[in-house]
C-alpha cells in the first residue's frame, strides 16, 4: 500500500426521509438561539415550512440567494442577520443557498445547518466561493463548513428532472476526480467509488420516475458521498475546464460538468487506470468514459457544447484560459490536448 496523509474534516449528518423535523432538534443541539432561513426566490416556500418548524427560533428569512454568490447580496444578507442578531443560518436549497450561508461565515460568526435540495454535494466541503465585477473567487476555509447537514430525500420531489440530471452528473464528477486527484487516499477513494455506484445506479429512475422516494434517496446519498470526496480530495482537469466554460463563457453550471465528463475522463484513461478501474467496477462498464457518456443519453441530459451556448469559435480562447496556470492531473493538460478535447464536446461525438 502506497503512504498516505488523510485530513478529516469534522460535521454532522442527519439523513433519511422526514429528517427536516429534527431541524429544531439540531438548531438546539448546536446551543444556537437566533436563526436566518437562507432560500432562493424560487424556494421562498420551502423557506416558509423551515420558518413553522423553528418556532421560537425563527428570526429572519432571506430568500434572494443567487447562482455564483454575487458579493452584494452577500452584504445584503449581512446586513439583515447582524440586525436581526442572529447566530446560526439554514440554507435550505442547491450549491447557490449553501454558497450564500458560506459567504456569510467567512464574515461573521455564525453556525451553518445545511439541507440540500440538489446533488451538489457543496454542503460537506469547506469550500466557498463568491463573484465580484463577474471575477469568482474561490477559497478553502473550514469556518464555511456546515456544522450540520440534514439530508431529506422528500425535499428533492420537487426538483425538476431537467436539473437533478446534470445535478447527478456534477456529483459523479466529484468522484470521478477524486479518484485520481494528488490528495485521494484509500479512505476517498472508497467513498468516490460508492457514490459513483449510488448515483449512476439511481439517476435514470429520479429522471423518469418523479416519485420514486427510493432511488431519490439512493441519489442523494450518492452526492453526500461526493460532497465528502471531493471536499478531502480535491478536484483536477475537468473542474478546472468546468470553471473556466462557466466563469468566463457564463454557460449553466452543472450542463457543463454533465457534457464535460467523459471527455475529460478519456483524457486521463491511460494515465489513471486504477481510478478507471473503480469507475468501471461502481458502474457496471467496461470503459469509464463511454460509460458516463451513455449514462448523460439514458438521463437524456445534452451532450454537446453547441447544445448550450457555446461557439466553435471560442475552443481556442477557452483553452488558452484553462491551460494558463498549472494545477495536477494524471495525464499532462496541453493546449492542443484540451482543444481536441473541447472540439469533441462541443460536437457531443462519442469520447
Ligand atoms: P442551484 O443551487 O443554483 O439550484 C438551481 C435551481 O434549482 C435554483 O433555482 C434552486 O432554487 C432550484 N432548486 C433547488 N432544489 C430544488 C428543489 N428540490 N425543488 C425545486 N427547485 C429546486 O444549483 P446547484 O447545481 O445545486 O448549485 C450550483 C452552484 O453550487 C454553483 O455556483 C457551484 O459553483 C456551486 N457548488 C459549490 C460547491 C462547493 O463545494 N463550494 C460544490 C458544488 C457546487
Amino acid at each position: 500500500m502506497n503512504e498516505f496523509i488523510y485530513n478529516a474534516l469534522p460535521g454532522r449528518v442527519v439523513f433519511g426521509m422526514g429528517k427536516i423535523q429534527s431541524l429544531a432538534e439540531e438548531i438546539d443541539r448546536l446551543g444556537c438561539r437566533r436563526v436566518m432561513v437562507v432560500t432562493t426566490p424560487d424556494q421562498s416556500n420551502q423557506g416558509e415550512v423551515v420558518r413553522e418548524l423553528i418556532g421560537s427560533r425563527w428570526a429572519v428569512n432571506f430568500n434572494e440567494a443567487r447562482m455564483h454568490v454575487p458579493i452584494d447580496i452577500v452584504d445584503r444578507a449581512l446586513d439583515i442577520a447582524t440586525a436581526a442578531e442572529v447566530d446560526c443560518v439554514v440554507g435550505i436549497g442547491g450549491g447557490s443557498t449553501i454558497g450564500l450561508c458560506k459567504g456569510l461565515a467567512l464574515r461573521a460568526d455564525l453556525k451553518i445547518i445545511a439541507i440540500p435540495t440538489t446533488y451538489a454535494g457543496s454542503e460537506m466541503t469547506p469550500i466557498w466561493g463568491m463573484t465580484e465585477n463577474g471575477i469568482k473567487t474561490t477559497g478553502r476555509d473550514n469556518r464555511v463548513l456546515p456544522s450540520t447537514v440534514i439530508y431529506d430525500p422528500v425535499l428533492t420531489l420537487t426538483l425538476p428532472s431537467f436539473v437533478s440530471g446534470p445535478s447527478g452528473m456534477n456529483a459523479i464528477a466529484h468522484c470521478v476526480e477524486a479518484l485520481y486527484s494528488p490528495d485521494a487516499n484509500p479512505v476517498t477513494s472508497l467513498i468516490a467509488e460508492e457514490g459513483i455506484r449510488a448515483l449512476s445506479n439511481s439517476l435514470v429512475q429520479v429522471v423518469n420516475q418523479a416519485n420514486d422516494c427510493e432511488a431519490r434517496t439512493e441519489a442523494l446519498y450518492g452526492a453526500n458521498m461526493a460532497g465528502s470526496a471531493l471536499a478531502v480530495a480535491g478536484v483536477s482537469l475537468h473542474h478546472k475546464l468546468c470553471h473556466t466554460l462557466g466563469g468566463s463563457f457564463d454557460l449553466p453550471h452543472a450542463e457543463v460538468h454533465t457534457i464535460i465528463l467523459p471527455y475529460a475522463t478519456r483524457y486521463n484513461t491511460e494515465a489513471a487506470p486504477e481510478a478507471m478501474l473503480r469507475i468501471c467496477r461502481a458502474m457496471g462498464t467496461e470503459d469509464a468514459a463511454q460509460g458516463l457518456f451513455e449514462l448523460n443519453r439514458a438521463l437524456g441530459a445534452k451532450t454537446g457544447l453547441k447544445d448550450i451556448g457555446f461557439e466553435l469559435s471560442d475552443i481556442e480562447k477557452c483553452a488558452e484560459i484553462a491551460t494558463q496556470k498549472p494545477y495536477p492531473n494524471p495525464a499532462p493538460v496541453t493546449k492542443d490536448g484540451i482543444i481536441q478535447l473541447l472540439t469533441q464536446a462541443y460536437h457531443g461525438e462519442c469520447p
